[in-house]
């Protein structure tokens, strides 16, 4: 099963969500950026929020979440594009497992004192931006507390990141649930306590549950109107031309330095660790 996400709405209850399927990505992400486990599991979690965020997106549009922690992984920053394209890299990728924490414990490893920042492209002159503080250090409860406070919308959100033995992702999605007008916050309160009751996302979806029976199990005998569904796929911005127009940025005198140390140069992209290798003959166009 690919990764894609469903949309949905509940008019009676009145709420409208997404639920989503992000295994490859986060797989990806981890195999790309060679993640450790508890680092694998924060940056599933953020990959997660941006498919979900990227669900609320019209066409052409982006977002970008940085979660920016006193925590041992820095920072995390994801992107999402209103067409299913989802990145984003962990700054600490190798931070290890500490024998205090709970287990996999993202709180500890991203740190509770910090930022989320999110960052909107909505293809207007200006892009919108807006910051909350971290207020519990894991990336579920910070998206909840942003969509909540910083957009105004009573909203719930659910995710988990399931790893096997060997500390490899087995499975990672989650669901957005959010109020819609007149905004009774009874509503998400009550689906919230749901999530409680019903076993963890990451095992659902670890058993081979969809997003469609993450939505049947939330809502029980509440009717729901299945939208439609998404594909979600990692894909980077980056290239072979955007990475050499970064190198002519640069001065002749840094660029010829650069070649003089090393022979050529890399440019390894933040986002996807793809490296893009550029030599003497591939930079005459520059150093004449
Ligand atoms: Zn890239």
């Amino acid at each position: 099963m690919s990764d894609y996400l469903v949309r949905m709405i509940a008019r009676e209850t009145g709420v409208r969500g997404f639920a989503c399927l992000t295994t490859d990505i986060v797989q990806e992400a981890a195999r790309r950026h060679q993640t450790s486990p508890v680092a694998t599991v924060a940056l599933g979690q953020a990959l997660t929020s941006a498919s979900l965020m990227g669900a609320l997106l019209k066409a052409r549009q982006r977002v970008a979440l940085k979660f920016e922690g006193n925590g041992p992984l820095a920072k995390i920053i994801v992107e999402a594009e209103s067409n299913g394209a989802v990145r984003g890299y962990v700054a600490v990728p190798d931070v290890s497992q500490s024998p205090q924490w709970g287990a996999f414990a993202v709180s500890e490893a991203l740190g509770s004192e910090g930022f989320l920042t999110v960052v909107k492209d909505l293809r207007l002159r200006d892009l919108y931006q807006s910051i909350v503080p971290l207020p519990v250090g894991d990336i579920e409860g910070d998206l909840t507390y942003y969509l909540n406070q910083s957009e105004q919308l009573p909203s719930l959100v659910a995710m988990g990141v399931q790893l096997d033995e060997m500390g490899q992702v087995a499975a990672a999605g989650g669901l957005l649930i959010q109020s819609l007008p007149p905004y009774n916050p009874d509503v998400i309160a009550m689906l919230s306590e749901r999530v409680e009751e019903i076993p963890p996302i990451r095992e659902l979806l670890a058993q081979g549950n969809t997003p469609e029976d993450l939505l049947a199990l939330l809502f029980g005998n509440l009717e729901i109107k299945l939208l439609g569904q998404q594909p979600l796929f990692f894909q980077c911005t980056c290239s072979r031309e955007r990475s050499l127009q970064a190198i002519k940025n640069l001065s002749l005198d840094e660029v010829a330095e650069m070649l003089a140390a090393e022979e050529q140069i890399v440019v390894d992209c933040h986002f996807c660790h793809e490296r893009y290798i550029f030599d003497h003959e591939d930079l005459v166009e520059i150093t004449g």
